[in-house]
């Protein structure tokens, strides 16, 4: 009988594994091996040293930018580094094993699972386990979501890319997103450099429906041999093919009693929720010491844990980002550029601050307004256009920002 069972060890299971008070007794289970994942994050420099993270860092950017192929161009200057999830989750692993309270099963998948009054018990691939409480990080695939029936979608990320060897990259320059609209779901391209000479190359199309990942083969093909980067892409060589789906929405209020949902399984993809890397991080502590009063309270029955809310404003803030969404997939091309074109006049003061995670609901509205002031100025529309220039900007904003937040 543990205190805590984990399920997954991905990025968020082994920092949550990290975070959790070392009296209580935690089983960590993972179907896979720890650690044989290829993935590169961005992220900032200081919260890659405040996190203690800094032997994971592969290389050093002094630059992210954003530009569509109409040639809107939005450079932001700062301290980024790229991270190696393989590297990442070594480091984790290490400090997990010096605590001496985790349990780490590899190769045990979570079948089944049963929940009791105070108790939790799961079927697993190498037998049975008890404890008072479960933190499901088990992904987008959890069976514990599908089996309640939770997760509410918005829409989905549909990733395919991959590591590209002999090719002319600037590494200090993440290209963060190269915007196309094709058929009115707009796509993005990220390079992450790793060295001068390799990068992984990311396509992404943002979509409303389940859609298989190699359906972007061909256009991931596409953007290698022909695009604006085709002569940087001339001698590449692709190695290490990565695809998935990262889906966008939320899980319904109060569902599930004795479970806490952390990292992807949360938010799907929404940054507020501890979905990506940054906010994992930052939020881990906060969540651990949350989960450790609920068991030494032994309430448990009475709290239901579906989701972890950090407070009611980014409550708010997560319901305006999913009809932001839902609204930017309806847009047309036109007001789209336009809207970017407009972003690319906001101040980098608030691109930094969003970046670090530290921008209010506040700071949020006036970047809306500072944008409605200056698509006045700098974009000549008809009183239609500027219509729907009011009701798009705060979503267009809203989906950079998403995919400013999906890179670290
Ligand atoms: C192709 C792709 C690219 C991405 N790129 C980025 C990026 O560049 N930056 C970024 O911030 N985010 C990215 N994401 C989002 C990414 O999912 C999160 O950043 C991060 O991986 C979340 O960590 P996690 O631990 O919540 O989930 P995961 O990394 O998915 O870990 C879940 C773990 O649970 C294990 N597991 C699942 N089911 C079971 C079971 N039944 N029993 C036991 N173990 C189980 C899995 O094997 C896995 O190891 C990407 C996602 C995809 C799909």
């Amino acid at each position: 009988m543990f205190d805590i069972i984990i399920i997954g060890g991905g990025p968020a299971g082994l920092i949550m594994a990290e975070n959790i008070d070392p009296k209580l007794s935690v089983l960590l289970i993972e179907k896979g091996k720890i650690g044989f994942k290829e993935k590169y994050w961005v992220n900032t420099l200081s919260k890659t040293h405040h996190h203690r993270l800094s032997e994971a860092i592969v290389n050093y950017e002094n630059a992210m930018v954003f530009k569509t192929y109409l040639g809107t161009e939005l450079v932001i200057p700062g301290e980024f580094v790229t991270l190696c999830e393989e590297k990442l989750l070594e480091i984790l692993l290490k400090r997990i094993r010096g605590n001496g309270n985790v349990e780490i099963i590899e190769e045990c998948e979570m079948y089944n699972f049963k929940i009791m009054n105070r108790k939790t018990r799961i079927q697993t691939s190498k037998g049975d386990f008890s404890s008072n409480l479960i933190v499901d990080s088990s992904g987008y695939k959890s069976r514990i979501v599908a089996h309640y029936d939770l997760f509410i979608p918005v829409g989905y990320y549909i990733v395919y890319g991959a590591r590209l060897l002999n090719i002319k990259v600037n590494p200090s320059r993440i290209i963060g997103a190269e915007i196309v609209i094709q058929e009115k779901v707009p796509t993005f391209i990220e390079i992450i450099p790793i060295s001068h000479s390799e990068a992984h190359v990311t396509v992404l199309q943002a979509t409303r429906y389940y859609k298989d990942p190699f359906d972007l083969e061909e256009l991931f093909k596409f953007h290698v041999s022909k695009t604006f980067y085709c002569n940087m892409f001339k001698n590449a060589v692709v190695v290490n093919k990565k695809f998935g789906i990262i889906p966008m929405g939320y899980l319904k209020n109060s569902a599930v009693n004795n479970v806490f949902f952390w990292g992807v399984t949360a938010g799907y993809a929404f940054p507020l929720f501890g979905t990506t890397l940054l906010p994992i991080l930052d939020n881990a502590s906060l969540a651990a010491r949350f989960l450790k009063d609920n068991i030494l309270n032994k309430s448990l029955s009475q709290f239901a844990l579906s989701q972890f809310i950090v407070d009611k404003s980014q409550r708010k803030l997560f319901k305006l980002l999913c009809l932001c969404f839902e609204k930017v997939l309806e847009s047309n091309d036109n007001i789209i550029d336009k809207l970017l074109k407009v972003a690319c006049t906001l101040e980098k003061k608030y691109i930094y601050k969003m970046l670090d995670n530290s921008i209010s609901e506040k700071e949020l509205l006036e970047i809306v307004h500072s944008l409605i002031l200056h698509s006045l100025k700098n974009i000549k529309v008809t009183p239609i256009e500027l219509k729907s220039i009011y009701q798009n900007i705060y979503s267009t904003w809203q989906l950079l920002k998403l995919w400013l937040e999906f890179q670290i």
